[in-house]
């Protein structure tokens, strides 16, 4: 098969060399040098633009297991990341010049990938048999339109408004109640935490008072009204917060009737009812900000974190409206979306996308179809949370135990994950053609 790759980052440099493994031909399309974005810096592939980590090694970690199941499946950004690994205790860090250095002669001394240094506009497929998109958040302004114009203008975001999320068991539920507001729906899908006058004003005191992450120039004017940053609000007056995401209105405490001063409203994440989303609560505050002040809601003095609010400028499609489980756009089997532009979020996210994606077109191409991989596993997971999120309220994710399903049930945690890890393991090494020598 001959593939046209757009975007020569992590996910569009995984998906070229794993195609060309499988003995596909790949032309590879990538406007840096000729262009740049506002983020990165060098000509390099797969340029890490932040951070040097990989995050947790650790397999009983989600994106642990992640990236333990890219390794089963031969993922060159693994076997890049893995030779320019640095120490860095529990975490995979990496000496970035090098990774991508390791990467793009990878790239280039493979026969089978041709690398055109240029930027594309379109989203013609001309005479190739399919069409990977993998431009990141970062996606020039020219493709972002005609991608918008595939999609009927409905559902490309430029930024990402993402609310911290809190694991369950962390919640003191003997402070929170259960009612949606005006009780809707079910009547009580929601937790709430109440916050009486001088709760609240500490509360607003303390986000006014925060520490927040710098906005990048680029990301100033991505900020809509509709969805600004709590602290943002909060600076708008005091009583902004009780008029937005934290009216007390229709949320009467059950027993008492009370109405409270002010409310906090946590949905819930995953099925499994393991994790919540403050809802409303996308911010900029640095991490150690988050938790103290976050901790000061009722209910959420020991919460713990198992995704950090943040607002980033970021390229994404709605994944569950326009994408298949397979990355495949509904619009168009032959084209295929890869990396953070899908709705997930992270180095090693992104690269998993452009490995499946990768498997998904090899497989078409032997059988006529290609199946998702089981959700049990982190990388069917991500295909899982693209395809069958609420659209809704899509909003890009990393890879969390909430996204993957839960095949072990009621244990102890660690002895939950350790026995998580090893199904999601024993699946991928199951999968046909794992382990073939090339
Ligand atoms: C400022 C910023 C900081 C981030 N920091 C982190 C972090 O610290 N840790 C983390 O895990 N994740 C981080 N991310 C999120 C994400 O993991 C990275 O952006 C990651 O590189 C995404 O991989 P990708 O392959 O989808 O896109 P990219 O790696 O960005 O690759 C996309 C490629 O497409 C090219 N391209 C764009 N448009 C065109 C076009 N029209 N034609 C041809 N080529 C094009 C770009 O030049 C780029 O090389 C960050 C994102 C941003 C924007």
């Amino acid at each position: 098969m001959n593939i046209k790759i757009i975007g020569a980052g992590l996910a569009g440099s995984e998906c070229a060399f794993s195609l060309a493994r499988h003995g596909h031909s790949v032309h590879l399309y990538e406007m840096r040098p000729v262009k740049s974005t506002p983020a990165h810096q060098s000509s390099n592939l797969g340029e890490l633009v932040c951070s040097n980590s990989f995050r947790s090694a650790a397999i009983t970690n989600a994106v642990g297991l992640l990236k333990r199941e890219m390794q089963v499946l031969d993922s060159l950004i693994m076997r890049c990341a893995e030779s320019a690994r640095v120490p860095a205790g529990d975490a995979f860090a990496v000496d970035r010049e090098r990774f991508s250095a390791e990467l793009t002669n990878s790239i280039t001394s493979t026969a089978d990938i041709r690398l055109h240094r240029e930027e594309v506009s379109t989203l013609e497929r001309g005479d190739f048999d399919f069409l990977v998109v993998a431009t990141g958040p970062l996606t020039s302004d020219p493709l972002f339109h005609a991608i918008d114009d595939f999609l009927g203008h409905d559902g490309l975001y430029f930024y990402d408004a993402i609310a911290p999320i809190l694991a369950a068991e962390s919640l003191d539920l003997s402070k929170l109640y259960w009612k949606s507001r005006y009780g809707k729906g079910d009547g009580a899908d929601y937790l709430n935490a109440a916050m009486s006058q001088p709760q609240y004003e500490a509360f607003v005191a303390a986000l006014l008072g925060a520490e927040l992450y710098p906005l990048h120039d680029f990301e100033r004017a991505a900020h809509f009204e509709g969805c600004l940053p709590i602290e943002e609000i909060a600076s708008r007056g005091i009583d902004t917060l009780r008029f937005g995401p934290m009216k007390p209105v229709g949320l009467e405490h059950p027993t008492t009737g009370e109405r409270p001063y002010a409310v906090v409203q946590l949905r819930k994440e995953d099925l499994s009812d393991e994790y919540f989303n403050l809802v409303g609560f996308q911010t900029k505050m640095k991490v150690p900000e988050q938790k103290r002040v976050l901790q000061m809601i009722p209910g959420l003095e020991n919460c713990t974190f198992a995704r950090f609010g943040s607002m980033h400028r970021n390229t994404f499609i709605n994944g569950p409206k326009h994408l298949r489980a397979t990355f495949q756009a509904k619009k168009d089997d032959r084209i295929f979306f890869a990396g953070q532009i899908t709705g997930v979020e992270g180095y090693v996210e992104s690269s998993a996308v452009g490995l499946l994606v990768a498997r998904y077109i090899d497989e078409i191409a032997r059988s006529g179809s290609a199946s998702p991989l089981p959700v049990h596993t982190a990388l069917g997971a991500l295909g899982r949370h693209v395809a069958a999120s609420a659209p809704e309220r899509y909003q890009p994710s990393n890879v969390t135990w909430g996204l993957i399903e839960d095949v072990v049930g009621r244990v102890k945690k660690i002895e939950k994950r350790e026995r998580q890890a090893a199904a999601a393991i024993r699946t991928i090494e199951q999968l046909p053609g794992v382990g073939q020598a090339f």
